[in-house]
């Protein structure tokens, strides 16, 4: 059956995370197994550590690819020399995004005003070196529109991943020039706001992600999610979209290789 599936793409997930890290290997089998071809790993939690383990992914297998930043929960370590380690990390031709940096006003980890200050570092970063940006926004659309207004896209864009707001913020998000990734919440009971927007959102921005070890999609809710797993929000999203999954997966994979870059692969 992958054979003859459309390739997949998991545009967000956490690969050097500790549930998932010590079988990485057959965890990108499993995924290889399921469709999904390309998976997009992100660092961002923890120490640099885990951006270098992401790299160090990247590097080894050809169909994974690694963003690098600090997360919004971790903000008071983006100073200036965590920065500068990311810049040198950012020389692997694998890197492919700056992330995941924004605001997590639901949980706040970090106080706003770090959270704030970090995202700007970030998006400097990311102008700098000509990568898009990957967004996580929790309560805070408002906040994160204002500082995107005040500062501008970087050149090549960005995303805003694993989107959990209404129609409306996701509209604002599009007018700047974001792509909409919709993760596993996509799939759960409680999300009709969410599934409302993701059938608004023009079909060049649409992506789909498993933000794993987190939020595995329905039937697997509260377990480990793995990349595998993306095919279960990209159905859903077909189907509220009354489109064939196969034709869902080639959308979401050219818009994601488009904004990080990554070219078409045989694997
Ligand atoms: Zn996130
Ligand atoms: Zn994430």
């Amino acid at each position: 059956m992958p054979s003859t599936m459309t390739a997949i793409i998991d545009s967000h997930c956490h690969l050097a995370d500790p549930k998932l890290i010590a079988e990485a290997d057959a965890v990108i089998e499993r995924a290889r197994q399921a469709g999904v071809t390309t998976i997009i790993s992100v660092g961002a939690i923890g120490t640099i550590e885990t951006d270098r383990l992401t790299v160090e992914l990247a590097e080894k297998h050809p169909n994974v690819f690694a963003v690098i930043g600090v997360h919004p929960h971790d903000a008071s370590a983006a100073d200036p020399a965590r920065i500068a380690a990311l810049r040198e990390l950012a020389r692997s031709r694998k890197v492919v995004a700056i992330g995941e940096s924004g605001l997590d006003f639901f949980y706040m980890h970090s106080p706003a005003d770090a959270q704030e200050a970090s995202l700007r570092r970030h998006l400097e970063l990311a102008d700098e070196l000509g990568l898009p940006i990957v967004i996580h926004c929790r309560d805070a659309e408002t906040k994160l529109v204002e500082i995107i207004g005040e500062s501008g896209m970087p050149a090549a864009g960005g995303v805003i991943h694993c989107f959990t707001g209404n129609a409306a913020a996701a509209r604002e998000f599009v007018r700047l020039g974001f792509h909409i990734s919709f993760s596993g919440i996509l799939t759960f009971r409680n999300a009709g706001t969410l599934r409302e927007a993701a059938r608004e959102v023009p079909e060049d921005r649409l992506m789909v992600e498993t933000d794993a070890p987190f939020l595995a999609p329905e039937p697997y809710r509260g377990k480990r999610n793995e990349p595998a797993l993306v095919v279960k929000t990209l159905e859903k999203l077909a189907e509220l979209r009354g489109v064939e999954p196969s034709r869902m997966a080639s959308i979401t994979a050219a818009n994601t290789r488009r904004l990080f870059r990554i070219p078409e692969r045989s694997a």
